[in-house]
């Protein structure tokens, strides 16, 4: 008898999560599963702020698929999807099609821009291990060019940021600690270089206690970071932002960047199935399936779940990604023993935002927690997510030690 085929699109948290587990639940000739992932290398989505500002080398961010799966059980094949057929059950990529009896869409998140004008075309976004680079670069160039102009063109120096979400504050955290280190590396006064954020709605980090919010806020005021809250983007041009102040009100901030952190949306290839979505992003099952399709797992970012508690989707969360990638281990198993699948529920154990290496603020456990010891924490935290796809060789290679900092 023929065996079913498992094809796990994209190797982020969730697609990862589901392989590792695939391979512990699954006997070798079980199944015949692939994996498809656009790099031969996983990148830590959640350590991407760090890379944009320069606090660690994306070599760091980003390790070997093939160092933690088995490849006796699991095919890797490095290629871009660029269809997903539903229907006909295939899936086309630039490196040929492959056929499923089971597919896991992890695909991840692409930034959203709501329609603003300008921002795709100028603003940069902390989208992956290469535009994190790429924003890195920029900034340092930006500083590099302002040392050596003749003419000096101090908005250069300015570095806006769009969004006071978790994934803004990060990586205004990282900047807060490298803007510094740039300085004394390009012979330029601090006073010069401007860091500020802006953001649409009326606080800083919704959803989060109002206490830690403040602490947030003061840490990274103390640092040089400017706040501009309530004050929309409404525009990007080469030059800068226009900026919603009043009714009537606006404001342009020049700046040599603009980093846009303020959305996020599923993978825009969903958005080509019929399957149905918002903004890429499918209100999947129970168990993880897409409806009406009882062979499409949708995973991570690209999936929606609305939390009974809050009655609004749970945040897209790497936590809750790997968490899914391990129940979809189970369901396909249990699928192909013709047994009945499990509901998915989410584990929240907490959430830790970073304020830069050595501060952040949190909840875990239902405790609150800042400075150091929050920050110890979101180091075990990422550790905990290497030691999980990758074992205790990998927390080795790729893990942060510099906890006592
Ligand atoms: P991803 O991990 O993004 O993986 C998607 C994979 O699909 C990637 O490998 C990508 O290369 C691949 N792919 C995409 N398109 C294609 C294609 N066409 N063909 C082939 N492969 C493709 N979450 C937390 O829980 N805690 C945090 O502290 C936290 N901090 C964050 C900080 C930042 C700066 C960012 C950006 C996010 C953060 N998140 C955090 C959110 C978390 O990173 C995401 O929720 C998580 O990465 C989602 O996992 P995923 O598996 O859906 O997608």
């Amino acid at each position: 008898m023929k065996r079913p085929s498992i094809l796990v699109l994209g190797a982020g948290y969730g697609g990862l999560t589901t392989v590792v587990n695939l391979q512990k639940v699954l006997g070798t000739d079980a199944a015949d599963i692939t994996l498809i992932n656009k790099n031969e290398y996983h990148y830590e989505s959640t350590w991407l702020h760090e890379a944009a500002a320069g606090t660690l080398l994306p070599e760091q961010v980003r390790y070997d698929i093939k160092d933690v799966i088995d490849g006796v059980k699991v095919k890797f094949v490095q290629a871009t999807v660029e269809a997903i057929d539903v229907v006909g059950k295939k899936v086309s990529t630039d490196n040929g099609e492959f056929t499923y009896d089971y597919i896991v869409i992890a695909l991840g998140f692409e930034g959203e821009t709501f329609g603003i004008e300008g921002l795709d075309k100028y603003a940069l976004s902390i989208a992956n291990v290469k535009a994190a680079r790429y924003i890195r670069e920029h900034i340092e160039f930006q500083f590099a060019s302002w040392s050596t102009d003749a003419v000096k063109d101090d908005s250069r120096l300015t570095i806006i940021v769009g969004g006071a979400g978790f994934t803004g504050i990060e990586f205004l955290g990282e900047l807060a600690n490298r803007v510094p280190e740039l300085c004394k590396e390009y012979d330029v006064p601090r006073e010069k270089v401007r860091v500020v954020c802006v953001e649409a709605a009326p606080m800083v980090l919704p959803g989060f206690d109002p206490e830690l919010v403040n602490y947030a806020v003061g840490h990274l005021e103390s640092k040089g970071i400017e706040f501009s809250i309530g004050t929309p983007v409404v525009e990007a041009t080469p030059e800068g932002v226009k900026i919603k102040k009043g009714d009537e009100e606006f404001e342009f901030i020049k700046a040599g960047t603009v980093v846009w952190a303020a959305g996020i949306r599923g993978n825009r290839l969903i958005e080509s199935t019929p399957i149905e979505n918002m903004r890429a992003r499918v209100k999947v099952e129970k168990d993880l399936r897409a409806p009406g399709y009882d062979d499409v797992f949708i995973i991570g970012d690209c999936a929606l779940m609305i939390n009974p508690e809050t009655n609004r989707p749970f945040p897209p969360t790497a936590q809750i990604a790997m968490q899914q990638g391990e129940s979809v281990a189970k369901n396909l198993k249990a699928l192909m023993n013709n047994e009945t699948t499990i509901e998915f529920t989410p584990d929240l154990k907490g959430t830790v935002c970073s304020l830069g290496d050595a501060d952040a603020i949190g909840v875990v456990f239902g405790k609150k927690v800042t400075g150091k010891r929050a920050s110890f924490m979101k180091k075990m935290i990422d550790n905990r997510a290497l030691l999980m796809i990758g074992g205790p060789m990998l927390v080795m290679k790729k893990g942060k030690f510099n906890v006592l900092k």
